[in-house]
């Protein structure tokens, strides 16, 4: 008969292993979240060994009556060393992992926390996260409720690193913050970038005298020539305008913000139509209909060669007699610019990856109509400059329409403002 005390182990020695168990299953983050159970672990092993220890003889023995406890002693050894190895891997883990509860304070952190974030041990355990993030990018997205991941941004405890941070929600209200340093994937990009930019920087001014010379030559002069020389026309004017869209493309990539300019949409609307009406020499019925009286606040020149990108693309995509309609209207709580075209339409499965540069539908279609294959990477671009979204519909043989949806944010109510201007007169 075991002493009573020993008795009353059992039931929380149980316990114990039973949690722990539990706890192993979930890998990585599961060692996180045990990690205080690992310390509770460690102090119940020691406190058996001890109570072992004082036992006496009769426990000490090494054909132990108590076998039921010894299995259960060592099962709780071999799980509390499991788990301390997870969460020493989860400690040397490259990526930053802070363990958040309920109401965002730090309950546990690895050593790249340490670095990218710069949290300290122990002095922010159990402080607010957004404290210590103050003033930071990241701060404002915890702030704002962190729902999307934060993409490239300055990392908080390294100002020459850039990290991606996510915030994931696990076991009851709990957080876990995720941040990766991708301040490698930065540079690339940054080279990427100015390697685009400068060869079309340096393509600029060879292709400008070729083009010259090319006008120069009359095909009258030289009429068995004349075909070759209009093919080269078009093809040097092909190549000056992709060298123009990448350089477009490269300085809307290196801006942040655009200036917040009143865009008149009455005079840009109607110059989009005479656009479209140049481009389509009567091939198609364009109508203009502007269901809004708004105006938007951004960049005049942008909003315009975005606009203009999707009225030309309507008018190359459609076929002779089709129609084109370009409507200014409200919607979603702001207002929207679509352009609505009875053309070829396109297959869904091209639809997300038309705004990648040079993604095109179909090549040959894309060329014979003067296209560069980058018109709508610029115009997501623009759009992503105003906090504006590009929204795609289209149905293959039917048409397509393509909306610029604006946030309320970006809109000015343009009558009041005529209004004030003209009461100040
Ligand atoms: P491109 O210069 O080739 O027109 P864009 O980036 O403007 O390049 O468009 C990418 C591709 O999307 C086009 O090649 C075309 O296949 C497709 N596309 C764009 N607009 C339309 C449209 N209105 N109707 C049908 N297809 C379109």
């Amino acid at each position: 008969m075991p002493p009573r005390i020993l008795t009353s182990w059992r039931l929380p020695a149980t316990c114990a292993a039973l949690l722990i168990a539990g706890g192993a299953v979930g890998a990585l983050v599961g060692a996180m979240l045990a990690g205080v159970t690992v310390v509770a672990l460690a102090e119940i092993v020691v406190l058996l060994s001890l109570f072992r220890h004082k036992s006496g003889p009769m426990l000490q023995s090494s054909a132990s009556p108590h076998p039921e406890y010894d299995r259960l002693m060592t099962r709780t050894r071999r799980i509390a060393s499991r788990l301390r190895d997870l969460r020493s891997a989860a400690g040397t883990l490259p990526d930053a992992v802070v363990l958040l509860d309920h109401s965002q304070h730090v309950r546990w952190f690895n050593h790249a926390a340490e670095e990218l974030l710069g949290l300290k041990r122990p002095r922010d355990r159990g402080r607010l996260l957004a404290d210590l993030m103050r003033n930071s990018e990241l701060a404002e997205w915890l702030a704002e409720g962190a729902r999307e991941p934060l993409n490239d941004v300055t990392a908080p405890g390294h100002p020459n690193r850039h990290v991606t941070a996510t915030l994931l929600p696990f076991g009851s209200r709990q957080r876990l913050l995720l941040a990766r340093d991708t301040s490698h994937l930065t540079r690339l990009e940054q080279i990427r970038r100015d390697f685009v930019a400068n060869v079309s920087h340096e393509l600029r001014t060879p292709l400008t005298v070729i083009h010259g010379y090319l006008e120069l030559l009359d095909p009258e002069d030289v009429p068995e020539l004349a075909p070759v020389l209009d093919e080269m026309r078009a093809q040097s004017k092909r190549m000056g305008q992709i060298v123009e869209d990448l350089l477009t493309l490269s300085r809307l990539e290196t801006q942040d913000h655009v200036a917040d300019e009143h865009v008149q949409m009455a005079p840009l609307l109607a110059s989009l139509r005479k656009e479209a009406e140049a481009l389509s020499q009567g091939r198609h019925t364009v109508s203009l209909d502007m269901a809004t009286p708004f105006d938007v606040l951004g960049s005049p020149k942008d909003l315009h060669s975005a606009f203009s990108n999707l009225v030309s693309n309507a008018v190359r995509y459609t076929p002779t007699g089709g129609r084109i309609a370009i409507r200014w209207a409200e919607a979603e709580g702001g207002a929207k610019f679509s352009v609505q075209d009875s053309g070829f339409g396109i297959p869904a499965t091209h639809i997300a990856r038309l705004t990648e540069r040079f993604y095109r539908v179909s090549s040959s279609r894309s060329r014979d109509s003067g296209g560069t294959g980058l018109g709508l990477s610029i115009v997501k671009h623009v759009l992503n400059l105003h906090q504006a979204r590009l929204v795609i519909e289209s149905e293959p043989g039917k048409g397509s329409t393509f909306a610029c949806v604006f946030g309320s944010d970006r809109l000015l109510d343009g009558a009041r403002l005529q209004e004030a201007a003209g009461l100040h007169l």
